[in-house]
């Protein structure tokens, strides 16, 4: 299939420093990074904080000039993009921020926030037509129609995602990028706007592109996962062969990062060491060799290449071939009890079933009521 999104050799590098107290610096925070999206899928992109995830979502929607590489949408370069062809570019591409609150300007009601995008991309409607096609909008998101004159403030953090995702459909995009779009929500409000957000995807036939950090959220929503590290993707694959046969092994200790209830003693897990190394000074060779339990002296100089097998599933790491899969003691390893929890709640909001909350983050009854 035509692939509806690329990303070519895309790098991202930021200088810093060179005052009087600061040495002189290059930040990779993106180096090198290939892809091919589809038309209809969801693809995930994960890592820790400061792999270089959200910045390449940025890129990849143009709110970010990358330092070298290309980006195309649908046939059509991003990153060269001006005037009209942008303005086009905007209409089928949208972004979902992580902060629904800080992306919605406090000013103004529901009704102008989902309004505003018809304005610029149908500036033909009528104020009628306009007003007919937000309340369109809010009740595709599960909001009411009246709530058009209601403001930000008003609304619950679930129910500002909803209206955050109302607006980025106004344009009628093909694409959405989401940067962590439920990570700041209640467990149970998480639920929701993930099966939202999926609906909507099938329904309209959308594509998505979800950075994420929660792993239950990528296994429940995802086509296709890119594991990224310090700027470049280590690994690459089907969701259901990235999380039952992981092969770098950063992405086996991210999973096995995943607390497992039933693991008491954690003998069975891949320990991940240390920290993600300063992406100011990044390590020699491959990138994760100062916390990889398999390093050897190749890994220290040589950076691997990736290498991808006739399934499609890509392996950035010179021994991935050589290291065993350590089987979990009680659980597979990609279905820890908390995982399993998390993909419980889920399900139960897919069929519309109570929802009891695991954890709490925010008190955001109203979403459940
Ligand atoms: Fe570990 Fe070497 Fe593979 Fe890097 S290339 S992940 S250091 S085994």
């Amino acid at each position: 299939m035509t692939p509806i999104l690329e990303a070519h050799d895309v790098k991202k590098h930021f200088r810093t420093g060179g005052g009087l107290f600061q040495k002189k610096g290059l930040i990779k925070a993106v180096d090198g990074v290939s892809l091919s999206i589809t038309p209809g899928e969801t693809f995930a992109i994960v890592g820790e904080s400061g792999c270089g995830k959200s910045t390449l979502a940025r890129i990849l929607m143009r709110l970010l000039d990358p330092t070298s590489g290309e980006v195309v949408f649908d046939g059509k370069q991003v990153t060269k993009a001006t005037g009209t062809a942008l303005s086009d570019l905007r209409c089928d591409m949208q972004f979902i921020f992580q902060d629904p609150f800080s992306s919605l300007n406090p000013r103004m009601t529901v009704g102008k926030l989902v309004g505003e995008p018809l304005e610029v991309h149908a500036p033909n409607l009528s104020k009628a037509q306009r007003q007919a096609k937000v309340a369109d909008l809010l009740s595709q998101v599960g909001l009411r129609p009246e709530h058009a004159g209601r403001y930000a403030h008003e609304f619950s953090g679930g129910q500002r995602q909803r209206i955050g995702i109302a607006r980025a459909l106004a344009s009628g995009p093909r694409l959405i990028i989401g940067d962590e779009p439920v990570s700041a929500l209640d467990v149970s409000v998480q639920a929701q706007v993930v099966n939202l957000l999926g609906d909507l995807g099938r329904d309209l036939g959308l594509t998505l592109v979800l950075i994420a950090h929660d792993l239950a959220v990528i296994r429940h929503m995802s086509d296709r996962v890119a594991v990224m590290y310090l700027g470049k993707i280590v690994e690459q694959g089907t969701t259901d062969e990235l999380f039952e046969n992981p092969r770098h092994p950063y992405t086996r200790a991210l999973l096995d990062a995943i607390p497992d209830l039933d693991d008491k003693d954690g003998a069975s897990r891949a320990r991940i060491e240390g920290e993600m190394p300063s992406p100011l000074a990044p390590p020699p060779g491959c990138a994760f060799h100062t916390r990889c339990p398999h390093a050897t002296d190749l890994c220290r100089t040589k950076v691997p290449p990736p290498v991808t097998t006739s399934d499609g599933h890509m392996t950035a790491c010179h021994h991935w071939q050589d290291i065993p899969i350590i089987p979990r003691k009680t659980t597979p390893r990609n279905q820890s009890s908390a995982t399993q929890a998390r993909l419980e709640i889920y399900r139960k909001a897919t069929e519309g079933a109570q929802i009891i909350p695991v954890a709490s983050k925010t008190t955001d009854r109203e979403e459940t009521k």
